[in-house]
């Protein structure tokens, strides 16, 4: 078992203030696989503290001098990539070769694309920009806004702190990172990968802890000027209570319940990719397409394929290789899904795959059938809920005014997907939907878009230039020369 019980403050790895252990459990085998140290309130300030005294330098640290640090993380990762998986793998899940594959490249695909943003950003501009630089103008500069307190969760675990770490870096922020005590490995790595390239001390700090505890704490900390969280709704409102007090500006990333519209000339491949794209990472991502709205026309033959699709998807555990799917992160998480299922039985909805319980063959370790509930009537408990595991609903519908009901019907709004080949309908569906995102027939938004929701799915835009901005203050100047800073390049 791994003795993972530092934090990494101010450029070292350090003891706890206060023992108080916490097992990582691996949930293929429901056995420790390493310790770690839940902090205190001591922990959390020393970080804080640390993080706030190398503020200053950091933000003054030209911008290209940071990249270049930041882009030396990458150094480190391609050095490790084996072990990263592994950590990964063995902590929350993921298949090994998804984890090589998917979960651990989320780390150099964020960096490379806000690698080539950060180049765009305009740190003093006239405030109008048509106007030649000169002396006396007002203007606009942007500027770090100080020690950020990064909050992130066991799904993607590298993919989240990549998205906050990363920009934060690059902005000239200074950072504390509390991960989620359910996938704290992969988050000790990445210390490590930023201490090897020469990240100055202070400018990334790590301290493991629960919710109530660090995190709450950093949420309320008066020298931490921003929270970036992304996990449950129900965190993200405690956070943004506990964060009023301070007044500090709050990023949110939540859960989600994203509507799939198939339409009858959805492409032939539609109706896979929608269950693949649901039972990838078991059903554990915010923006899984987890309610399949499908054409009447086409309902039937629909649910005969899903079905198909759901019981060629194998379960095992995660050291093996292979496209299978593993278990879910914990037992709560297992319990909680397995009560959705029992919820979808006993409303009425028609279970055509998968259902309670362990698949056949296993008896240890948390994982969950591939299931598909069809007839899913607006309204029910699991067409409302995240469930956050492999369970997709099918909805059918009558036109596309009742999809676009049904789709919106919802306190979420992250992503949501159009399969249809017709391009003006899609057009519409894509305009119509209340989501932060849409996602179209199988199409990629593309390298360094965003990722964001709205309502209940969060207050932020994540990833490219809009990811960058989150950290960075305008700042107006009434009379600024900008003929000193062309004398001075
Ligand atoms: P969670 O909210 O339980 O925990 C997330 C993080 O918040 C953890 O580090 C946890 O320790 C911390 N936390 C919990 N309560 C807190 C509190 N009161 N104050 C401060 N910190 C607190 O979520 P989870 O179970 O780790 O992750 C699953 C959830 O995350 C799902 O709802 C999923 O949809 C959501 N998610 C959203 C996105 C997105 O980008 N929108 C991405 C991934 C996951």
């Amino acid at each position: 078992m791994l003795d993972k019980r530092l934090f990494y403050i101010n450029g070292a790895w350090v003891a706890p203030a206060k023992a108080r252990d916490c097992a990582v459990i691996n949930p293929s085998t429901e056995e420790p696989c390493a310790v770690i140290s839940l902090g205190d309130q001591a922990d959390t300030d020393a970080a804080v503290a640390a993080a706030k005294a190398a503020f200053p330098a950091w933000a003054a640290t030209p911008p290209a001098e940071r990249a270049r640090l930041v882009a030396k993380i990458l150094d480190q990762y391609n050095a490790r990539l084996q072990e990263f998986a592994e950590a990964i793998s063995m902590e929350m899940g993921a298949p090994i070769d998804f984890a090589l594959s998917d979960q651990a490249p989320c780390l150099p695909w964020h960096t490379v694309n806000f690698l080539k943003a950060f180049e765009r950003i305009e740190w003093i501009r006239p405030l109008d920009p048509s106007i030649p630089r000169d002396r006396a103008q007002p203007a606009v500069a942007m500027e770090p806004i100080g020690v950020v307190g990064l909050i992130t969760p066991w799904n993607w675990p590298v993919n989240q702190i990549a998205l906050k770490a990363i920009p934060a870096m690059l902005a000239g922020c200074t950072c504390v990172l509390k991960p989620s005590e359910e996938s704290p490995l992969n988050a000790m790595l990445f210390a490590e990968f930023c201490h090897d390239a020469g990240i100055p001390p202070g400018v990334f700090n790590l301290v493991n802890g629960d919710g109530m505890g660090v995190g709450s704490q950093l949420s309320t900390h008066p020298d931490v000027e921003m929270i970036s969280f992304t996990g449950s709704t129900r965190a993200g409102r405690a956070i943004s209570k506990a964060a009023a007090e301070t007044l500090k500006r709050v990023t949110l990333e939540l859960g989600g319940k994203g509507a799939n519209v198939l339409f009858a000339d959805a492409d032939a491949k539609a109706v896979e990719r929608s269950v693949r794209r649901m039972m990838e990472n078991t059903g554990q991502s915010c923006n899984a397409p987890s309610r399949l709205l499908v054409e009447r026309s086409v309902y039937d033959q629909t649910i005969e394929k899903a079905v198909a699709v759901a019981e060629s998807i194998k379960v095992g555990p995660a050291h093996e290789h292979g496209a299978h799917i593993g278990p879910v992160v914990n037992k709560r998480q297992w319990d909680q899904i397995q009560g959705y299922i029992q919820k979808g039985i006993d409303e009425g909805a028609r279970l055509v795959t998968g259902g309670p319980g362990l698949p056949d063959g296993f008896n240890r370790g948390f994982y969950v059938k591939p299931t598909i509930f069809a007839d899913v009537k607006p309204g029910m408990t699991i067409e409302k809920e995240e469930i956050f595991g492999p369970v997709l609903c099918m909805i059918p519908f009558e036109t596309e005014e009742e999809a676009i009901r049904i789709a919106n019907d919802t306190p979420y709004g992250l992503t949501n997907y159009v399969q249809s080949g017709d391009p003006a309908r899609s057009n519409r569906m894509a305009r119509a939907l209340r989501a932060g995102m849409i996602e179209m027939n199988g199409k990629s938004r593309g390298a360094g878009s965003f990722f964001g929701g709205v309502k209940q799915s969060g207050r932020a835009r994540e990833g490219g230039i809009w990811g960058i901005e989150e950290f960075l203050e305008p700042k107006g100047i009434s009379g600024y020369d900008f003929t000193l800073d062309v004398a001075a390049e």
